[in-house]
């Protein structure tokens, strides 16, 4: 069964679409907020993504933005104004559709369908192969942003897969904490080094059996951290 994420603040609309997709087979979850709809789009594995423009605390164009950069999927973008979509096309965020408010909800689940035939017929040709890294009793699905420790899968916020992933595929080698915060947050990002420390912690209380000796990711005192293989 194909999942689709409902990315929109407007309550009745988004219950409204639901709705229809569930009767057309599909399993819809709604996210109302925008920091909750990437969150979600990032972590969990919908199949097509239905994306409002305007969003409470991050909007539509930056929520696109985000997802394009770490997932392959049909985003579908929806706004109130007919000016936006001529926006949202400029701006060429990689969505694969675009449509004006008020529209039918027939019309929306035949545009899901056709999305997601071509999407499934276009990823069939290359089926790709996922990129794993697989250190000891840790698997990284860089592909899917998926974690599984001992076997077990663990959810990671987005921060905290990236910074792994990132020690993980440059092993034995120190990191400075700001040099980790540049790479993982950007230079333009609000916070300091100590986010660095806060995110390795709760890494190491994901993979680490016993956190006061970690076996991946090490403390170089003074310096930063090093992760172990
Ligand atoms: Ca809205």
């Amino acid at each position: 069964m194909s999942r689709i994420l409902i990315i929109e603040d407007e309550e009745a609309i988004a219950i409204l679409e639901k709705d229809y997709l569930e009767l057309s087979g599909f399993e819809v979850d709604i996210a109302g907020r925008g920091g909750e709809g990437l969150d979600k789009a990032i972590q969990e594995d919908y199949d097509l993504i239905i994306l409002d423009l305007m969003l409470p605390e991050i909007n539509g164009f930056e929520i696109c933005r985000e997802i394009r950069q770490r997932k392959d999927l049909p985003i579908i973008m929806v706004s109130a104004k007919k000016d936006d979509i001529d926006k949202i096309r400029g701006l060429g965020l990689g969505a694969d559709d675009y449509m004006t408010k008020p529209f039918s909800p027939s019309e929306l689940v035949a545009r899901v369908k056709a999305h997601l035939e071509r999407f499934n017929r276009l990823t069939g040709l290359n089926s790709r192969k996922n990129d794993m890294i697989e250190i000891r009793g840790l698997k990284i699905d860089k592909t899917a942003r998926r974690v599984w420790v001992n076997g077990e899968e663990t959810p990671f916020t987005t921060k905290e897969f990236d910074l792994l992933t990132f020690l993980a595929e440059n092993p034995n080698r120190v990191f400075k904490k700001d040099e980790l915060f540049r790479e993982i947050w950007g230079m333009d990002s609000v916070g300091d080094i100590a986010t660095v420390t806060v995110h390795i912690k709760k890494i190491r209380e994901k993979i680490e059996f016993n956190t006061s000796k970690p076996q991946y990711i090490e403390t170089i005192w003074g310096v930063g951290y090093r992760f172990r293989i």
